[in-house]
């Protein structure tokens, strides 16, 4: 007798809802990734501490988190999916304590962590922001964007590492060589046991090429570091966007598997 759920070897884990700034609630999500091509799902809704203290639209209400895990949770126990319970928190030195100390109040299995500000300055909110620098400062956003990546790493507080070429999102690149940058980022995460997203949602930017490059995923891959494919999906439509591809592009790097969660604890299975 054949299974009649083989494993495709895929999960979706960044995928956004309507606590943030998603399409759908997270039943329906979940309903539409039962009938994908998927082993697992999980939900990470944004979680945003900003040192102003404003409550950012995109981020869930801060002082719902408990409700949002408690909605995740009750949705998983009768889904027909494997559902993990995520968020992807922003990395903002000034609240990163507070925000740690509030997640670890709440059982997740993994912890995407995202560098969006670079102190006042939005990595990808609108191209504008990058339009207004000259190409010294922009050079300099990048090395800053590293710089904080590294910091995320070290604070211990985060699983998955997101999106890591994201200011490339709307196309300006560093003209200055930043390699060096790049890989002290990528030492920081290896020295923090964290995983890293493939996220194919840069495909659908200017930049039309998925976070980070193929040059980050082989320094990514000699350093040993786990990856999963992610689709950063603000609409169950999206939930495995071009994870056939993504899975190409890690082969192309070397690797052979990928990494799921379960109560915060990787779990290696081969690459789909
Ligand atoms: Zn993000
Ligand atoms: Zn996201």
């Amino acid at each position: 007798m054949t299974d009649p759920h083989p494993s495709t070897g895929f999960t979706s884990y960044h995928v956004h809802t309507k606590w943030s700034d998603g399409a759908e609630t997270v039943a329906s999500t979940v309903a539409r990734a039962a009938a994908l091509d998927l082993d697992e799902v999980g939900i990470s809704d944004h979680f945003v501490l900003h040192p102003s203290g404003v409550a950012l639209e995109w981020s869930m209400p801060t002082e719902r988190l408990d409700e949002y895990t408690r909605d995740i949770m009750t949705v998983a126990a009768s889904a027909p999916l494997p559902v993990r319970l995520g968020i992807e928190s922003d990395f903002i030195p000034e609240t990163a304590e507070e925000t740690i100390r509030r997640l670890d109040r709440c059982p997740f299995d993994y912890r995407i962590g995202s560098v969006h500000f670079i102190d006042g300055f939005p990595v990808d909110e609108h191209s504008r922001f990058w339009e207004g620098l000259s190409q010294e400062e922009a050079d300099d956003k990048w090395r800053d964007y590293y710089r904080r990546v590294i910091l995320m790493a070290q604070s211990g507080g985060f699983d998955i590492v997101a999106h890591l070429d994201l200011p490339k999102k709307f196309g300006r690149y560093p003209v200055a060589d930043l390699s060096a940058d790049a890989r002290h980022a990528l030492d920081a995460i290896r020295d923090s046991g964290m995983a890293m997203e493939l996220n194919t949602s840069g495909r659908y930017q200017t930049a039309r090429e998925a976070y980070p490059s193929p040059w980050h995923l082989r320094e990514a891959k000699r350093r040993g570091i786990p990856v999963l494919i992610t689709a950063d999906a603000h609409n169950p439509a999206n939930l495995n966007r071009d994870f056939r591809a993504a899975a190409d592009l890690l082969r192309e790097a070397g690797y052979t598997e990928v990494t799921r969660f379960s109560g915060r604890e990787q779990i290696r299975t081969p690459l789909g």
